[in-house]
């Protein structure tokens, strides 16, 4: 005699929603500089206990070994042979420590002078070939928070959930002043908001991969928002992804 066990319906509806439950999906936030991506990628990957990649600091990575290798911008071929030789380490988990060839370079890669650098060097083909290649390979199978500004139209642009984040420039630059003066050092407010127009201007003007909206990514304008409101948003477009 042949026993079937079938399962009832209550516990197949209860299976599906575990099997739900245990997905995890890939989240691509893209935006201009200051849009509040960094905070809220970082925090929304502590809460889902998913890995956060800051896609920026590799690029501001290769700024600042250009930089301590004194190679000048209009050097093309050195920046993308300098680029494929260094070697970039993410540690701590949550993204917030960046190692070059072994050295920590966390706090140098924030720097003005490489924050300004790190634009024009993204915009030179080789060197986003490299850093892309690498970009995909640690985005595996989900699980990842991938920050940066092709994540949903390059790097993952079959990530269940895209965000595409805005601010005002008023409030971008206001932040941006804050950090600076919170760290310590002078700024001046009106200089942060021209480095950040330049650096949008160069970012969405560049001929491979400009800053732009991916196909289905959502919006959201963080002007008026809290960190927490930001979050809760996308981990709804994340339950939403899941059903
Ligand atoms: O995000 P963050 O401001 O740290 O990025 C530094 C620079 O790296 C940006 O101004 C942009 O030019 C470049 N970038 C890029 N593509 C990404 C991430 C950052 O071109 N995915």
């Amino acid at each position: 005699m042949v026993f079937r066990f079938k399962k009832s319906k209550r516990q197949e509806h209860k299976e599906k929603i575990a099997q739900k439950m245990d997905k995890k999906i890939s989240i691509a936030i893209d935006g201009p500089a200051g849009a509040g991506k960094t905070t809220i990628a970082r925090k929304l990957a502590n809460i889902l206990n998913y890995k956060y990649i800051d896609t920026g600091a590799m690029y501001r990575a290769a700024a600042w070994k250009s930089l301590q290798m004194k190679i000048p911008l209009s050097d093309e071929a050195a920046i993308i042979e300098m680029t494929a030789n260094m070697n970039i380490d993410f540690e701590d988990g949550d993204g917030s420590k960046i190692l070059v060839d072994g050295k920590d370079v966390s706090k140098d890669i924030r720097s003005s002078e490489v924050t300004q650098l790190s634009s024009p060097i993204s915009a030179i083909s080789g060197v986003r070939k490299l850093l892309v290649a690498k970009q995909k390979s640690l985005s595996g199978n989900g699980g990842v928070v991938m920050e940066g500004r092709d994540i949903g139209t390059v790097v993952m642009p079959d990530a269940e959930v895209k965000v595409f984040m805005i601010a005002s420039i008023e409030e971008r630059a206001k932040r941006r002043y804050k950090e600076i003066i919170e760290s310590g050092q002078q700024a001046d407010i009106d200089d942060i908001r021209k480095a950040i127009e330049e650096r949008d201007f160069r970012d969405s003007n560049r001929s491979d991969s400009p800053l732009m909206r991916a196909e289905g990514a959502v919006d959201i304008n963080t002007d008026t928002l809290t960190i927490d409101q930001v979050v809760s948003k996308i981990k709804c477009l994340c339950d939403q992804s899941m059903k």
